[in-house]
Formats: structure tokens, C-alpha cells, sequence
């Protein structure tokens, strides 16, 4: 990235007016060669959108936010670039990533509005994306609506129904989605499907469940309730608060064989069936190491909702069921 993309560092003096250099969304940073791979490819069918789209995260100093950063960057500048601020709770000392050096400011200061504005003026069709804290989530989105920043809100929690309604009403572009794993997303709905349309085809079935989280996660995974959700439409009558929640690294380590990297990041679940007189057995599994899945997903639908902000339609609020139906599956 040439020295005349980024922005000056931010003191009480230049927050007033714009410290971004103004220019054309054409001129995106070269901080990465395109890519050649066969992900760059698959991902090419969802980028559509004719420039460059820059990419603000929020908060990209998080484990997902940097996980985010990371591959947008690695995307290639034929397809997006990451903007150099970003919003976090507090200011911090700027960070770099893949070469682009991103200021750090405060989302609580009072200027957090002044630093959309200009930032959607130096990059226009500029995307958000928000992965910052549950408690953050409805403050965050009222200030992407008031300052008309069409954002991929990642982060989980909040005030859910607060959170639909305020941006369906604001007519603001917004993919919201508390998974973006586009693979398990797409088992979901597939899960969802069969119980749609085969209602009832595994009653009498006995279901046991099993998910593994890093320590830090108290609750049982909402991926986990969802699809237990489409089993007991199916039939097998499983009460969720039965869901064995492995949270100990031992077990994690031995029983659930998680690689030991990745004890502080992994979701893992395992669904088992076993028929009334125990000679028919099922079994399905979703094991995820990481954040990849997630931010290249989540990179997936900033790019999707680049498109819906240049070919406007009714619908402007997305989930990941309408960015998977535009066909782009990242490999991870
Ligand atoms: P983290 O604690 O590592 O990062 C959160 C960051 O947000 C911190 O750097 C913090 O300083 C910053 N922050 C706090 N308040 C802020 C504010 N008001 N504005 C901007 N930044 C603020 O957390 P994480 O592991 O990166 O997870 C972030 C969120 O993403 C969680 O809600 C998590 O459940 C969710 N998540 C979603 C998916 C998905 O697929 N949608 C996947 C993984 C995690």
C-alpha cells in the first residue's frame, strides 16, 4: 500500500474534517496480489460488483475482526480492500495488517459518526463489517443507519428483534447473521428441509447430541439448538437442555480429538441417531478448527451486499441463506 493511501494519524485538530485522503474506489491498495487458487475462483462467482468494494471491521483488534481483516486482504485488491480506520471500543495504537496500516479509534468518542461520514466519502461503496460485542450490537447498527454505512453484522446478541426491525424499517442494505460459516449454514438449511418436507420420518428415534467449544463458551451453541430444532420436527423428541456441552480440554483433547491449537477456537458437533430397536444408526458432524470459515464468509457477504447496494431491489435485509443462493462457496 502506497504511504498515499493512508490516513494521517488522528489528533482533536484533524478529527474535524477529513483525515482520508479522497479518492477513486478504482485506486485500491496493491497491499495483496490477486489471488489464483481455486478459492479465489469460487469466490470470484460471488464478487460482482464493478470496483474494487473497500472494507471497513469493526472491531478488527478481536479475534474475528482480525480473522476478517486477514482475509480480505488475502481476497486480492481485484475484489476488496480493507479501509485504514476502524472502530473500536476504545483508541488504540494503529495495526497492521498484510501491509495496510489501520488507525484504531474510539467508537465511543462523539466523532464515531464524523469518521463514517468521511470514510464513506474517501471510499465510496464502502462495506462494515461488525464483529464487536453483544452489548455493542444495537448501538453499532443505529450508528451504521444513521450515517447510511451498509453493514454485515456478525456479532451474536443484543436485542435480536430491535435489531430486525430497526434496519428492515431503515431500508438499509445489512446482511445479519450470527453464523457465517457458509458450509454450515448450508447443513442447516438442508437439515431444515428434510424436516419441512419428511416431517415425522425419524420418529422414535433416539437423539443424542455432543458440541465442544473453547472454555470461554458458558451457553449451548445456537447452531446446536437450531438443528436439534429440524430433528425434533423429524421426529425424535430431544430436549435441548440434554445437549452434553464439552468444555474441559482433556475431553477435548482425548474423546472429541480437537488439535491442541485449536482448544481456544473450535466448534464441534456431532448429532447421533439410533432407531427404536437399536439396528439402524445416523450420525452427523460438523467440526470446525478457527475463524476462517467465518470471515471468509463473512468477506462472501460484504461482497454480495456490494451488489445489492449498486443493483438495488425490495428486499434489503439478508441472512446467509441469501448470500449462499448467489452460489459462491469459498473452500475452507
Ligand atoms: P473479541 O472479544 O475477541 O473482540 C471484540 C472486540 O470488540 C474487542 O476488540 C473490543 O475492544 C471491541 N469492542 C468492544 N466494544 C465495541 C464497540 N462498541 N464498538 C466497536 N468495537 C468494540 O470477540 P470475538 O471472538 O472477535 O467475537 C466477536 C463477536 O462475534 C461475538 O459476538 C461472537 O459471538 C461473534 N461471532 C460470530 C460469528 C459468526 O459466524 N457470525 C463467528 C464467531 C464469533
Amino acid at each position: 500500500m502506497s504511504s498515499a493511501c493512508l490516513p494521517r494519524a488522528a489528533t482533536l485538530e484533524t478529527r474535524a474534517r477529513p483525515v482520508v485522503p479522497r479518492r477513486a474506489r478504482a485506486e485500491a491498495p496493491r497491499s495483496a496480489a490477486p489471488r489464483r487458487g481455486a478459492r479465489a475462483m469460487a469466490s470470484r462467482v460471488v464478487c460482482a460488483a464493478s470496483a474494487p468494494v473497500p472494507i471497513m471491521v469493526n472491531d478488527l483488534t478481536g479475534k474475528m475482526g482480525r480473522a476478517v481483516a486477514d482475509a480480505v486482504v488475502a481476497r486480492g485488491a481485484d475484489q476488496c480492500f480493507l479501509v485504514p480506520v476502524a472502530l473500536s471500543g476504545q483508541a488504540k495504537d494503529p495495526v497492521d495488517v498484510g501491509g495496510v496500516r489501520v488507525e484504531i479509534r474510539s467508537v465511543l468518542d462523539g466523532d464515531a459518526g464524523a469518521t463514517l461520514e468521511e470514510l464513506k466519502s474517501a471510499y465510496p461503496g464502502m462495506i462494515v463489517v461488525d464483529y464487536t460485542l453483544p452489548a455493542a450490537v444495537n448501538a453499532n447498527a443505529d450508528l451504521y443507519v444513521k450515517h447510511g454505512t451498509p453493514f454485515v453484522m456478525g456479532t451474536t446478541g443484543g436485542d435480536r428483534e430491535k435489531l430486525f426491525a430497526d434496519v428492515e424499517r431503515s431500508k438499509l442494505p445489512a446482511v445479519v447473521a450470527p453464523q457465517m460459516g457458509k458450509q454450515v449454514v448450508a447443513f442447516q438449511a438442508a437439515m431444515r428441509l428434510m424436516a419441512e418436507n419428511f416431517p415425522g420420518a425419524f420418529a422414535g428415534y433416539t437423539l443424542s447430541v455432543t458440541e465442544s467449544h473453547q472454555s470461554s463458551k458458558v451457553d449451548t451453541s445456537g447452531t446446536a439448538k437450531a438443528i436439534v430444532q429440524s430433528f425434533n420436527d423429524l421426529g425424535c423428541g430431544f430436549d435441548i437442555a440434554d445437549v452434553e456441552l464439552v468444555r474441559d480440554e482433556p475431553t477435548q483433547l482425548g474423546k472429541m480429538r480437537v488439535p491442541e491449537e485449536h482448544l481456544l477456537g473450535h466448534a464441534y458437533h456431532t448429532y447421533k441417531l439410533k432407531s427404536p430397536d437399536g439396528t439402524v444408526g445416523f450420525e452427523f458432524q460438523h467440526n470446525v478448527c478457527g475463524r476462517s470459515i467465518y470471515a471468509e464468509g463473512t468477506v462472501d457477504a460484504a461482497l454480495f451486499l456490494a451488489q445489492r447496494v449498486e443493483r438495488p431491489g425490495d428486499k434489503t435485509l439478508f441472512d446467509m441463506i441469501d448470500v449462499l443462493k448467489e452460489g459462491g462457496m469459498v473452500t475452507n
